[in-house]
């Protein structure tokens, strides 16, 4: 195999335009629940100020449940987060889609990098034989985002009827008591955003891989397998770490990393002499992440891994390929995470 520093290029560059894909779309919904907001926090503020004034303690479920003016900022705020959610779908499909039009021609460069001088037999082909897999991926993605975002609106709305209804301290200013509360129930509003986020990254980079994995099949003819790229980077958890560098066959799915993961799945060539070419090729230049890892400050390896995992891997009482396990996850699919300290300890 032939994986050199072209091939990692075009793997990095690949992953790096999908990601800025996905920060692209998280911008969009990030402004449209702050425009959101800004429209109901003067009349949550009006609402809750007429409801404490005068009081000197946090009013029960059932006024709370039963004033009007509150109800009514509570109805505008359902109504945007239904619109906000739509939204989300719009923009999380449009996302998915770009992604595995991309695929295509980024797993052809990917493939093409390693394979003997002459010999480069992939070209996307827009409309060619693999775009009746993008297409059902595409599909795929559509079906599970909308899925995703139908609870996203109820919830929020669930969430912020909660802190409603639970209260702050009223202290000697009702109006101070009133400002918290709206604070409050502007977080429980944008916990909508946090679930809006996810869902664009993790079902865009699951599109992505599963038209890799596509295009990669198409190609199994040249391929001996994919490998983990997680990018060697201070945002990278330690599992997606350890898991760098591992090789998989192309019937295995993934990288199947944690929620919100960015890591990609690279095609790897067969050897230039099982491709029939008598020729040594160049050596594979994939980074070793244990050994980038040692070789980062200090201060780095602190914050990717924590201290108690800095201290048990300095002391060799953990191996690399430790830090990393793989979960079940009811309703998704197994995953490796960070593996938890007492299960280090343990081992
Ligand atoms: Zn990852």
């Amino acid at each position: 195999m032939a994986f050199t520093s072209k091939t990692l290029g075009l793997a990095r560059a690949a992953i790096t335009a999908a990601g800025r894909a996905v920060d692209a779309v998280i911008r969009t919904l990030t402004a449209a629940w702050v425009r959101a907001w800004d429209a109901l926090t003067a009349p949550f503020t009006t609402a809750l100020d007429a409801l404490l004034a005068g009081r000197e303690d946090w009013p029960g479920r059932r006024t709370i449940e039963t004033d009007p003016a509150l109800q009514q900022a509570l109805g505008d705020a359902a109504a945007a987060l239904d619109t906000l959610a739509e939204l989300t779908a719009t923009e999380a499909t449009r996302a998915a889609s770009a992604a595995t039009e991309r695929a295509a021609a980024d797993q052809a460069a990917i493939i093409d990098s390693q394979l003997p001088p002459g010999r480069a037999t992939m070209t996307p082909r827009p409309g060619g034989f693999h775009q009746r897999a993008i297409d059902a991926i595409n599909t795929r993605a559509q079906q599970r985002i909308i899925s995703l975002t139908r609870p996203l609106s109820r919830d929020a709305d669930a969430a912020m009827r909660r802190e409603l209804v639970r209260g702050v301290q009223v202290g000697r200013n009702p109006r101070d008591s009133a400002r918290r509360m709206v604070k409050q129930v502007e977080g429980a509003f944008n916990g909508g955003l946090t679930r809006a986020s996810t869902i664009a990254r993790t079902e865009t980079i699951s599109a992505y891989r599963e038209a890799a994995a596509a295009i990669q099949d198409a190609s199994r003819d040249v391929l001996a397998g994919w490998t983990w790229l997680a990018e060697l980077s201070d945002r990278t958890c330690i599992a997606c770490w350890s898991r760098h560098g591992t090789d998989h066959p192309l019937t295995e799915p993934g990288p199947q990393g944690h929620v919100n993961c960015r890591c990609s799945r690279a095609p790897r060539a067969m050897s230039w002499r099982d491709l029939g070419i008598d020729l040594d090729e160049p050596e594979d230049d994939i980074p070793n992440a244990e050994a980038a890892f040692w070789a980062l400050p200090r201060a780095t390896q602190l914050r990717i891994m924590g201290a108690a995992r800095l201290e048990l891997f300095d002391r060799g009482a953990v191996a690399w390929e430790d830090f990393a396990q793989l979960r079940d996850n009811p309703g998704w699919r197994p995953s490796w995470n960070v593996t938890p300290i007492k299960d280090l300890v343990s081992r």
